[in-house]
């Protein structure tokens, strides 16, 4: 007999979020429409004749601020934080209609994603649920930006940030398990400096963001805090990982290492692990091998790229 926690997964019921696109301003309608079983996330621009666009890899477009799908030069922005929601809660096939070309910010985390889901509820699929099992590991390093993953069970991120003050060293690890991910990750919120407001606003990057779906950071520290953890900025790079990790198709099984990585970098992995067909595997879940003692291979792969210069 098949686990439940095996099966594909679908949203039970519609979902609808309206709210503005971080970056763009533009207000948006999205819904989360149930999909069949292997079709997988599929965004669809409801403005443009249901013009649909897969959340893969091969559709990431220009990388900067957020990621950003692209197909026949039809646009969809902003997808990080649904689809790492969507990984996190374990939703394997979903439509996401869009009337506009971003996604909303909402406030800034993936929590509502994650609230919603819940209340509508979740359905089993009947198809056996592949995950990308890393067999050889991938690193991308820029300067003294990193990014790796590892063979190793489970999905497990370790992440380490250097930002100016106030935030400076912040890194935390996680084993991204459905139940932790709601309550560790989700609730964290993006994150700009006031100091660069003027400058983003100006250059139109930043036309919806707002107090209420950003911290605001001056040198004393958060001016619309309180915090929602000590360490949020980390987490919420977490988060980024995770949505932006999704474009290699399905759920990661490895261990990822980032140092001051961003979303082209996280991109850059999926990119070169994609192309590297030897270093993963489809394979259903849980593998052969996941019940192998996870302390021995783990900690010594988790540590050894972190804190080494470039
Ligand atoms: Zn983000």
């Amino acid at each position: 007999m098949v686990h439940p926690a095996h099966l594909e997964q679908t949203v039970s019921a519609p979902l609808e979020f309206t709210g503005v696109g971080l970056h763009s301003g533009a207000p948006v309608i999205m819904r989360l429409l149930p999909a069949a079983a292997g079709s997988g996330i599929v965004f669809r621009r409801t403005d443009l004749d249901n013009f649909e666009i897969p959340a893969i890899g091969r559709n990431v477009a220009k990388v900067s601020y957020a990621t950003s799908l692209m197909r026949q030069g039809v646009l969809i922005s902003t997808t990080e934080h649904l689809l790492s929601a969507l990984i996190g809660m374990g939703i394997d096939n979903v439509i996401v209609e869009l009337d506009n070309l971003e996604l909303p910010i909402l406030d800034g985390s993936a929590l509502p994603y994650v609230q919603a889901i819940q209340e509508a509820g979740i359905r089993t699929q009947r198809r056996r649920r592949e995950s990308i099992r890393v067999l050889r590991p991938v690193e991308v390093r820029e300067g003294n930006k990193f990014i790796g993953v590892y063979p190793g069970s489970g999905y497990r991120i370790q992440y380490l940030i250097d930002f100016p003050a106030p935030i400076g060293q912040q890194q935390t690890s996680i084993d991204l398990a459905a139940e932790t991910y709601g309550i560790f990750i989700a609730p964290a919120r993006t994150f700009g400096y006031k100091s660069d407001e003027k400058k983003l606003r100006d250059m139109g990057l930043i036309r919806g963001a707002s107090p209420e779906n950003a911290i605001v950071l001056t040198p004393k520290g958060p001016e619309n805090g309180p915090l929602r953890y000590s360490d949020e900025y980390v987490r919420h790079k977490v988060l980024d990982l995770i949505g932006d990790l999704a474009l290699a198709g399905r759920r990661i099984e490895g261990h990822v290492v980032a140092e001051r990585a961003g979303h082209a970098m996280h991109t850059a992995l999926v990119a070169r692990l994609m192309k590297d067909r030897s270093a993963w595997e489809l394979a259903h879940v849980p593998t052969a091998n996941s019940t192998r003692d996870p302390s021995s291979s783990q900690h010594a792969t988790l540590r050894r790229p972190v804190f080494q210069g470039a």
